[in-house]
């Protein structure tokens, strides 16, 4: 009698016959955690397709009924357009595609080899089944979502600060801080517009440093940039929150008081010439100079009139105050 010896039952899961392996498997991200044996019988009639180099696997707008598991190799995703700077990559153990299949929506991306890459496909019906069969795949699947979540909430908030700081950059003086003559030009303009829509009127000030070219040929542009600042750091502490102050350009600046009356107008502007005439300006290089003077010249809005044209008449009232001697201030209409 011969005694059967029984054949030894390999209870391994062997590679499949479209070559996807064990081993591969323990490397994916969206199967973490689950128990081969219990999806491998899912898995092992999926396809695996090969791509090479820059062939396209998704394209944004097109309806997708497939996740994608990244075997070897490594996939580009692209925004706008297939031939713009990839915006991500997708390596080995990684997922594409979910998304298309959970929501049965287009895709939001192209996706295409960035070199050759083996890709485990798994069909929309697979999919569920593997969700139905395993708890480990639908939270790794609730993780990987998260985690793209997060990502895209994180861009956006990049492109939000990124948008402030650019806005932020157009309308402020770097050396001084101030506003810029361009944010002065659009927002003179629309109070203006506002007066004329029943808005309160104002009053502005246009002030030149006196005889700063001097200031610049006696102690040197670096410390003729030090009166600047310091110029416009004494403004800005002569005014109440409300107001608003710009650096027009070079040594001269603009300054608006809202719901100002000329007579007001031409207080503040006499407390701007005395705190800047009695401020030193510290170079911080060990040098202290002794203040500079300014002239100043002020406007009310009148009916109908434009930013340019209050402008131009301030600049007028500059004019007479430093033809009159400077390190004074004079009022439009008194000529
Ligand atoms: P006035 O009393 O008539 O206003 O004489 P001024 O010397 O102040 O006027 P002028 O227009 O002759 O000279 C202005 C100088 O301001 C010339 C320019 O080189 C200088 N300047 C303009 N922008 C800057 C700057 O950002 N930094 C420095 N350091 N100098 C500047
Ligand atoms: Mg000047
Ligand atoms: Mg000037």
């Amino acid at each position: 009698m011969t005694s059967v010896i029984p054949k030894k039952v390999d209870s391994e899961p062997q590679p499949t016959k479209n070559g996807f392996t064990p081993g591969e498997f323990h490397k994916v991200h969206v199967l973490r955690r689950v128990t081969i044996e219990s999806v491998w019988g899912l898995l092992e009639h999926c396809p695996v397709l090969t791509l090479n180099k820059s062939e396209m696997l998704l394209e944004k707008g097109q309806t997708n009924q497939t996740m994608y598991i990244v075997l070897s190799g490594k996939l580009s995703v692209h925004l706008d357009t297939a031939d713009r700077e990839p915006v991500a990559f997708l390596d080995k153990g990684q997922t594409v595609g979910e998304i298309s299949v959970i929501d049965d929506s287009p895709g939001t991306a192209f996706v295409r080899a960035a070199e050759k890459t083996r890709l485990l496909s798994i069909d929309e019906e697979t999919f569920w089944r593997l969700v139905e069969a395993s708890h480990e795949f639908a939270t790794n699947l609730l993780l990987i979502l998260a985690q793209r979540l997060r990502a895209n909430n994180s861009k956006i908030v990049e492109g939000v600060q990124r948008r402030i700081r650019l806005e932020r950059e157009a309308s402020v003086d770097a050396l001084t801080g101030l506003r810029n003559r361009r944010w002065l030009e659009v927002n003179l303009d629309r109070l203006a517009q506002r007066h004329r829509c029943g808005g309160t009127s104002f009053t502005v000030i246009m002030l030149d440093v006196d005889h700063f070219k001097r200031v610049n040929d006696t102690y040197g542009h670096a410390a003729g940039d030090r009166v600047l600042s310091t110029v416009s750091q004494t403004i800005l502490n002569s005014l109440r929150p409300t107001d608003l102050a710009s650096r027009y350009g070079g040594e001269e600046f603009v300054v608006i008081l809202p719901g100002t009356a000329l007579d007001d107008g031409m207080i503040v502007a006499q407390r701007l010439r005395q705190q800047v005439g009695g401020q030193e300006v510290d170079c911080r290089d060990g040098r202290v100079l002794p203040p500079v003077t300014i002239s100043l010249g002020v406007a009310m809005l009148g009916d109908n009139e434009s930013g340019k044209e209050l402008l131009a008449r301030a600049d007028g009232a500059l004019y007479r105050a430093k033809q009159n001697g400077r390190n004074r201030v004079e009022r439009d209409g008194d000529d």
